[in-house]
Order: structure tokens, then C-alpha cells, then sequence
């Protein structure tokens, strides 16, 4: 055995017909890998028998719950995972088994032999509807494209990450963070291996348009200004074609007379609308910017831990 620790972060929302089933297949790979191993269990919240289940494995010492107070998302479900995760390497899945726990060695392996800070998947025949693939594949090219960060995959969260990678991103006190490419941001050496995805076990996913949109907004906004340079940009655009416009109907108005102007005036409605529409459209972005300004000084945690539970301690270390 050596003397690497590996720690594995699990979110779990309302997953109770999974989680066995994930113990069952997680617990052999880990004890497989002979090296030191938690099992980091975070139930976000959950309104079914998810966090009852999960408590029943605390009899196994590499076993640790912890309770959040209410849902907070599995970002934030992660990070609270993060926080008392003691691993040299550190692996985060999902509950749903659409990760299968099997690759763990395989993404260990590729970390320590090449000495890689992140080690992240690219998933190899997704199992998702059609639906849930397609805005994936927007976001991905999108989300490459906004942030310049390159990672050919963005959703998938059966990754790892070397303590001090860990350690940066739980140091970034934002909300509104997206785990993938925070860790890209702040690692040195990032490889991208292949992986199997599975259909989910049970249940549905928990992710709907609305929260990819969301997502997808929380990603741009805080690792890119591009749609304020854009705006900028745009609206340089719109003054010089008012001025071209103007022009064009000044001189017209000369050469044609009173009459050609007269109709002329719906001309100048037309590039009233698209100017009152760009402004709205300008307030619109500003004010979700200074909305994200305003979460961020407002410095509320992004998780509260209600208990960890473990084999010895029943509930009360905090
Ligand atoms: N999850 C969570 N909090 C949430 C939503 C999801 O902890 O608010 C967990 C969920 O239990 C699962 C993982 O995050 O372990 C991925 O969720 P899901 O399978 O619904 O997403 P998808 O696979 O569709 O991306
Ligand atoms: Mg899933």
C-alpha cells in the first residue's frame, strides 16, 4: 500500500434508489486500489431517504456524510465535500452511477504517472437523451470559446484533482462557480482521458433548460467580460450606422426636397426602435452584472453544514 490518500466527493440530491447501488460497485474499486481512501458523501438537502441511507454507511470508517442544511446545488454540494476532504488526490463523481466508479483507478493512475495537477473525462458515447446532449454541446463549444479555457467536455464530473488544486479553488470564497473550470484556471499540467458513460441508474437528471441557461451564464459572467466587450462593441456599431443613417437622409432631404423627407420619417422610427431595443438589451447584461456584484459582496456562505456524520463521531463534529 502506499501512502497516497484518495478521497472521493459525491453530491447527493434525492438519489435514494442510487446510493446503494453506488456503494455496492464504489467500495471494491476503492479497497481494489490498495491505497488510503474516504468516501465523501454530501447530501444537498435531500427530501427523500437519501440522507438516511447514506448515514447507514458511516459504519464503515472511510465513510462520511455530510448534511447540509437545504439545497444549494452540486456545485456548492462539492465544495462543501472540499472542505473536509483530506486526500492527496481527489476525485469528484456523480450519485446517479452515469460515472462509472471503475475508471477511478484509471484517472488516479494517469495523475500520478504523469504527474498531472487535472486529470479531466471526456465522456465516450453519452447515454442521455437528445435533449440533454444538444444544449450540452452548445454549452460546450460556447463555454471553450467565452472563456478560452480548454476542456473538450464540461459536464462531465467524474474528474481529479491534486490537493493543492482543491485547496485554490475552496480559497475562491464566489458564488456562482463552476468546479471544471475553476480547477483548469488554476492548474499547471491538464489531461483529458476517455471515459465510459452510463445510463442513470435511477430517477431523472436534475438539470433542466432553465438551469443549464443558468449555468451556462454563471460561466461566462465569471471567467469572461466578453458580452460587456460586446456590448461595447455593438454599440459603437449602432452610433457610427445612426450617423450614416442621419447623413444619408440629410443629403437625400437636400437633393429630393421637403417631400422625400416627410416620408423619410419611417426611416427614423425604424432606427429609433433598434436603438431604444439595444438599450434595453445593454441594461439587461449591465444589470445582471451588477446583480452578480451584489451576490458577491453580500459574501453569504455558499453552503451550511448541518453535521458530518462518521463511524466515530455521531453527528456532532462540525
Ligand atoms: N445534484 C446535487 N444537487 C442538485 C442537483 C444535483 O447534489 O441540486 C447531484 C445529483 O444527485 C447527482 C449529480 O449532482 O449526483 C448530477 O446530477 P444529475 O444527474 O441530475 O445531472 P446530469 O447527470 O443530468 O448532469
Ligand atoms: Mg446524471
Amino acid at each position: 500500500m502506499d501512502n497516497t490518500m484518495i478521497s472521493v466527493v459525491i453530491p447527493v440530491y434525492n438519489e435514494d434508489a442510487n446510493i446503494s447501488h453506488l456503494m455496492e460497485r464504489l467500495r471494491p474499486v476503492m479497497e481494489g486500489m490498495n491505497k488510503r481512501y474516504e468516501i465523501i458523501l454530501v447530501d444537498d438537502g435531500s427530501s427523500d431517504r437519501s440522507l438516511a441511507l447514506m448515514k447507514g454507511f458511516t459504519t464503515h470508517p472511510e465513510v462520511r456524510v455530510v448534511e447540509l442544511t437545504k439545497n444549494y446545488g452540486q456545485h456548492a454540494a462539492i465544495f462543501s465535500g472540499f472542505s473536509i476532504a483530506m486526500g492527496d488526490i481527489i476525485v469528484t463523481m456523480d450519485a446517479d452511477l452515469q460515472n462509472p466508479p471503475e475508471e477511478i483507478p484509471n484517472l488516479v493512475r494517469v495523475m500520478e504517472e504523469g504527474g498531472y495537477d487535472v486529470v479531466g473525462t471526456i465522456r465516450k458515447e453519452r447515454k442521455d437523451s437528445i435533449f440533454r446532449t444538444l444544449p450540452s454541446r452548445i454549452v460546450n463549444s460556447f463555454a471553450r470559446k467565452m472563456t478560452g479555457i480548454r476542456m473538450t467536455d464540461w459536464g462531465c464530473m467524474l474528474r481529479a484533482y491534486r490537493r493543492n488544486i482543491v485547496k485554490h479553488m475552496s480559497d475562491c470564497r464566489e458564488q456562482s462557480t463552476f468546479i471544471p473550470a475553476l480547477a483548469v484556471y488554476f492548474a499547471k499540467r491538464v489531461t483529458e482521458i476517455e471515459v465510459k458513460h452510463e445510463q442513470r441508474y435511477a430517477g431523472t437528471s436534475h438539470y433542466s433548460l432553465r438551469k443549464l441557461i443558468n449555468l451556462q451564464f454563471d460561466l461566462v459572467s465569471s471567467f469572461s467580460d466578453f458580452p460587456l466587450k460586446l456590448i461595447m462593441y455593438a454599440g459603437l456599431g449602432m452610433a457610427f450606422l445612426g450617423i450614416s443613417l442621419g447623413a444619408i437622409i440629410g443629403i437625400s432631404r437636400l437633393v429630393y426636397g421637403a417631400a422625400w423627407a416627410a416620408e423619410g420619417v419611417f426611416t427614423l422610427f425604424a432606427a429609433l426602435f433598434a436603438f431604444i431595443g439595444f438599450q434595453f438589451f445593454a441594461l439587461g447584461v449591465m444589470g445582471e452584472y451588477i446583480g452578480r456584484i451584489y451576490k458577491e459582496v453580500r459574501r453569504r456562505p455558499e453552503y451550511v453544514i448541518d453535521r458530518v456524520h462518521s463511524s466515530d463521531s455521531e453527528g456532532d463534529a462540525r
